[in-house]
């Protein structure tokens, strides 16, 4: 099957929740898509595709469904996995950010000693919308000294225009709304 089809068929899977966590916001739902062997690996395989050869040192993904992504992509490219996760999750020494998300603020922690200056890093996360969780991500990234090879999402969704929020550096989605 071709590309361009198999992602159109990923894009089918993926179900809308209107209204959740509240009230005008569509929550796009992963899980039907996860719980389909094929489907969960066809996603992965794409991203694979695009990042082998790539030199990936570290994949850094935020919590908590970043990381069903990340995860099998870093085992797949035999690069680290770097978990970013909300406060007071982390057990050692760490540095905070603080981000809007499309509903409410939040923060997140990384592990200080998790990414070492210089090393080739590739963010995951599953949905892009307003930017704002990423972007903030990043920025924490670049001040430990990791290049960020590319951010890349499952989905995005192109009217909340977070690529706005993420100029200047090379973004990836693989299913766009
Ligand atoms: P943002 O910072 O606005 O780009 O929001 C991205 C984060 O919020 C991702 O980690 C998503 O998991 C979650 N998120 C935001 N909007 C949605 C949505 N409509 N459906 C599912 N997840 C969402």
């Amino acid at each position: 099957m071709d590309k361009s089809k198999i992602v159109e068929e990923l894009k089918n899977s993926i179900r809308d929740i209107p209204d959740f966590p509240k009230k005008g916001i569509i929550f796009k739902d992963i899980t039907t898509l996860l719980k389909d062997g094929k489907k969960f690996q066809e996603a992965i395989d794409c991203l694979v595709e695009r990042y082998k050869g790539k030199k990936i040192d570290k994949v850094v993904s935020i919590e908590a469904r970043g990381f069903i992504f990340g995860s099998a992509l870093a085992y797949k490219l035999g690069a680290g996995l770097v978990p970013v996760r909300k406060k007071g999750k982390l057990p050692h020494e760490t540095h905070r950010v603080e981000y809007a998300l499309e509903y409410g603020t939040d923060s997140l922690e990384i592990h200080k000693d998790a990414v070492n200056p210089g090393d080739n890093v590739l963010l995951v996360d599953d949905l892009l919308a307003t930017g704002g969780t990423m972007s903030a991500v990043s920025g924490l990234i670049e001040k430990m000294g990791g290049k960020i090879v590319e951010v890349a999402f499952l989905i995005e969704l192109t009217f909340l225009k977070g690529r706005e929020r993420l100029k200047g550096r090379q973004i990836f989605s693989l299913i766009e709304f």
